[in-house]
């Protein structure tokens, strides 16, 4: 596999495996998020199908059939159109605003275990499964559509959900305004 790719191709002409190696499995993004339109809280409360002994999704191959719209699939469409959907720092979103990739990513440290020993992975940051909930808030939880809490919410319905799971806050970002 050509791991030479980073840097002679734009974000748009890679093929999927070299898609796929952009992608340095921090799981930030599988993380719950609540929004009041102008900032992003990432929670510590990880999807329900978020592996957290092991790091990783438990049926990423299959994400699309079992998770369906909990899982928004990271693309140029997302990129566009909700990139606060993912971390600012996901080397995607760094691409796609024609950013350079930071130095613990694999494709420049040449280390797989670099994003690791950087604290850039949901490994290092106490991370919590939804699954963990109790039935009332995990009832509560569906309603709000589980990873879909950015969609949508007043600054009051962002705090009464924070309220009410009480989660720890692993990073908030602002909202840019979208490109014209
Ligand atoms: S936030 Fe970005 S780098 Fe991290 S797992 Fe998600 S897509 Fe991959
Ligand atoms: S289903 Fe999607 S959001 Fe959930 S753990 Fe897997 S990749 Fe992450």
């Amino acid at each position: 596999m050509d791991k030479n790719f980073y840097g002679k191709k734009k974000i748009a002409q890679l093929s999927k495996d070299e898609w796929e190696q952009i992608c340095m499995k921090c799981g930030r993004c599988c993380l719950c998020k609540v929004s009041d339109g102008e900032k992003v809280v990432f929670t510590d409360y990880a999807c329900k199908f978020f592996d957290i002994e092991h790091g990783c999704c438990s049926c990423y191959d299959k994400r699309d059939e079992v998770a369906g719209d909990i899982c928004r699939k990271v693309d140029l469409k997302l990129l566009e159109e909700s990139p606060e959907d993912l971390p600012e720092d996901c080397p995607y979103r760094l691409l796609y605003d024609g950013k350079p990739l930071p130095d613990y990513h694999p494709l420049i440290s040449g280390n797989p275990n670099s994003a690791i020993i950087a604290g850039k992975t949901v490994n290092t940051m106490n991370i919590r499964s939804i699954g963990e909930l109790t039935e009332a808030k995990d009832a509560l939880l569906k309603k709000s559509r589980e990873l879909g809490w950015t969609r949508g919410k007043t600054k009051e319905e962002m705090d009464k959900l924070l309220d009410e799971y009480a989660p720890n806050i692993v990073a908030v970002y602002p909202i840019k305004p979208k490109k014209s």
